[in-house]
């Protein structure tokens, strides 16, 4: 009886004993995914950083010179270093980097003698590791902390071990103790700090075999200093020998703050693990803990490897800019005006690239993050004058809008309200009725032309309808905040401008246009042509920049059949590209080309939602083909596996929340509007340790198509599900088939949220 009873328990918990285990998931991941890139076309414009999520410094093999943004490209078979980086695109370069290479044999310091062959063969690229073996047969292997990094260093007895390390071409100090076998310093490199005087990456790194030899070296004339200890100024780096045929671990920890934390940082991430295979097992656990918050079944391997990789991406940026003082409480560097701070910060993120989709997927996983980070964006305002809009570590202003209020609204609306939404809308106002120092988003570019007359006029700014839509989006976000906390002041201010989107659509060609200051049509107009009153794009990719009433836009249009016409033309007219005020082609429109879709580009974010758009206008089964016809050919788990550039997990975002199955066409609305679910089956688990879970039956290449849908086991006749859905645990489940059903989803009952009502 006592041995049924057993039985019986074990019959009972067994499953949730089995569902308790971790899966290996970090063995999907190819860090190496887009890394197949340059000027002229990216396939991602990713490099293969190995680091913590969300950490404050990542480690990257380095292909190219130092301070080239492209740091890795695949096709380079010489590495020259392994950086500690921070970079978000290749397009902005990268701050506070220095590295460590080990060359075998004679002595070469410069960076061009001491790169050294490889072959793809022998590297593999993990969020949690990375290895790679020289053709000289020399072995390095990085295991990330937050803020520090495990290395070791595999020499062959076939000649002298020497490690170089390259102290970049700025401002830098080096200092070696032969006798702790240490090596600390500070780098300056900066990009866009507001602070250049003051900002240093501190460094720590402590050896674990004595050093036979070392010096200094100077890298603007290949200077070598024997034997010497200290050096500074420009450009400053070390050498250090080993005994032949070593193994050398080095343990390195960075702060923005003083040697005096870095050591600290040290101690707390590295201090224990004296081996580096213990530091890669604490990041495995850690990555497979976070990659496990969304566990897919049902797919292909490939499938899988894409799913996992982008998912790796998806939760790099923004990073933790913030450091532990000896009590553990948080505190650190402002990139804005320099100054210590006690609380949280983050930074590196182009807001124009990920509010869309990056921060959507982010308020599902990492609320407690989100709320902290929401706090910290106003205290950057504060330290800056301006909300952050592309920050690397300050601010550079860079693209257009002001989506720092997306971002915002978007975590009040889901709940996420750990931030005054009045000091929130007071920096948003300031943002929306001045401009700033620096690029087209850091303040508004045209914005008293805005004001005054409802649009920012071609000829006047570069991208000009660009600018009106997004800014009347925003507006609409500020609109939302003020409205949902009770704000009268602004919620009238902001409601004036929301429908600004109008003023810029010319009924009679059907397009988002430019338009004069004395109200006409900029012409000559051709929507094949890009750049002048559009940003990166043209007015096949702007017209849809009206994420906020979707229904205001086919009412201009004319109703749901001329919305959804336009949209399915985009995909059948040719791919042709008119490179307009570019003046030449530029990368975006070249992946545009390649991905041979028309006029759909899914490598740049303008035109991103635009296939959901149709849940809107009672086609739902047209979002569900695009949505895997996109996620099928244009995504991959290899170097070549972003149809553009990746963005700080922009695309990957799109990719993870489309494979899901849902994608946020608004944020700022709880809303997440249905496609096409790539796996039988996907279980979200949240922070709160609710799961919600995405069944898809029959699903496969062919069947794509919904034929119905539940929710909690109601039928499910929207388009769209709210965050508190998720949020709260459930279940969706969908029956698939190879036939698009045409009587689901197709009234306006079922159609996401828009500010206009149908026209009657
Ligand atoms: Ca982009």
């Amino acid at each position: 009886m006592k041995k049924n009873v057993v039985y019986l328990l074990l019959f009972l918990f067994l499953p949730e004993l089995i569902q308790a285990q971790q899966k290996n998931l970090v063995q999907y991941v190819n860090t190496l995914q887009g890394t197949d890139s340059h000027f002229g076309l990216s396939y991602g414009n990713t490099y293969p950083m190995t680091a913590m999520p969300f950490g404050m410094h990542g480690w990257s093999p380095q292909t190219g010179p130092n301070g080239e943004g492209w740091k890795y490209q695949y096709f380079i078979d010489k590495i020259r270093g392994f950086q500690q980086v921070h970079q978000c695109s290749p397009w902005t370069s990268d701050y506070a980097v220095y590295s460590l290479m080990p060359v075998l044999g004679e002595l070469k310091v410069n960076q061009e003698e001491r790169a050294t062959t490889f072959s793809h063969d022998n590297e593999r690229g993990m969020p949690h590791y990375y290895t790679v073996t020289f053709n000289n047969g020399v072995t390095t292997e990085m295991a990330p902390t937050t803020r520090g990094v495990h290395l070791r260093f595999s020499y062959p007895a076939t000649g002298d071990a020497y490690l170089v390390l390259d102290g970049y071409t700025a401002l830098s100090e080096i200092r070696i103790d032969p006798e702790k076998r240490q090596i600390t310093g500070w780098v300056n490199n900066e990009r866009f700090v507001n602070n250049k005087e003051n900002f240093r990456s501190y460094f720590a790194i402590q050896f674990d075999k004595p050093f036979e030899a070392y010096g200094i070296w100077e890298n603007e004339q290949d200077r070598l200093f024997e034997g010497q200890t200290t050096g500074e100024g420009k450009g400053y780096g070390a050498y250090l020998k080993f005994k032949k045929g070593s193994k050398v671990q080095a343990r390195a920890a960075s702060s923005y703050i003083s040697y005096e934390q870095a050591w600290r940082t040290w101690e707390r991430e590295l201090g224990k693990d004296k081996n580096l295979d213990q530091t890669k097992a604490r990041g495995e656990k850690e990555w497979n803990n976070l990659l496990n918050r969304i566990v897919v079944e049902g797919g292909t391997e490939e499938q899988l490897r894409t799913f996992y990789s982008c998912l790796f991406r998806a939760n790099l940026y923004s990073r933790k800019f913030y450091e532990r003082d000896e009590n553990n409480e948080p505190y650190y560097y402002s990139p804005y005006d320099g100054n210590i701070y006690a609380g949280y910060m983050y930074t590196d993120n182009g807001f124009w690239d990920t509010f869309r989709s990056q921060f959507p997927l982010t308020n599902i996983l990492h609320p407690t993050m989100q709320g902290r980070y929401m706090n910290a964006l106003l205290d950057a305002q504060e330290q800056c004058g301006w909300l952050p809009s592309w920050s690397q570590p300050g601010e550079t202003g860079g693209m257009i809008g002001n989506h720092a209020i997306s971002l915002l609204t978007d975590a009040w609306v889901k709940g996420i309200r750990t931030f005054d939404p009045e000091r929130a809308l007071k920096a948003y106002a300031h943002e929306a009725m001045n401009k700033g120092p620096w690029g087209g988003a850091n303040g508004r570019a045209g914005w008293k032309e805005y004001w005054q007359l409802g649009y920012v006029p071609y000829p006047g700014s570069e991208g000009a309808t660009a600018q009106t839509l997004e800014y009347a989006y925003d507006d609409f976000c500020g609109y939302q905040l003020a409205r949902l906390s009770g704000n009268k002041f602004y919620e009238e201010i902001f409601a004036r401008q929301m429908y600004n989107y109008r003023n810029v659509y010319d009924p009679v060609t059907g397009f988002m246009r430019g338009r004069t200051i004395d109200g006409s049509w900029t012409e000559p107009f051709d929507p094949y042509v890009w750049g002048g009153p559009y940003c990166e794009g043209n007015a096949w990719h702007y017209t849809w920049s009206v994420f906020h009433d979707i229904q205001g836009l086919i009412n201009l249009m004319g109703g749901d059949r001329a919305l959804t016409n336009k949209i399915d033309s985009i995909f059948t007219i040719p791919n042709v590209i008119k490179p307009g005020t570019y003046g030449s082609v530029i990368h975006e429109m070249k992946e545009m080309e390649i991905a041979n879709m028309g006029q759909y580009a899914h490598g740049n974010q303008p035109i991103q939602h635009t296939i959901y758009m149709y849940n809107y206008a009672g086609e739902p089964w047209k979002t569900q083909y695009h949505a895997r016809q996109i996620m099928e050919r244009l995504y991959n788990s290899t170097e070549r596996g972003y149809p553009g550039d990746e963005d700080q997990g922009g695309m990957s975002s799109w990719y993870i929340l489309s494979a899901l199955g849902i994608y946020s066409v608004c944020p700022g609305t709880d809303e997440y509007v249905i496609g096409s679910p790539v796996f039988e089956k996907a279980t979200i688990t949240l922070e709160n340790g609710n799961k919600f879970v995405i069944e898809a039956k029959n699903n496969n290449k062919e069947n794509i198509y919904i034929q119905s849908a539940t929710l909690n086991g109601v039928p499910l006749e929207k388009n769209y599900i709210t965050y508190s859905d998720i949020i709260n645990g459930g279940d969706m489940k969908f029956e698939m088939s190879n036939e698009p059903n045409l009587k689901r989803g197709i009234t306006k009952e079922a159609a996401p949220f828009s500010l206009s009502a149908p026209e009657k």
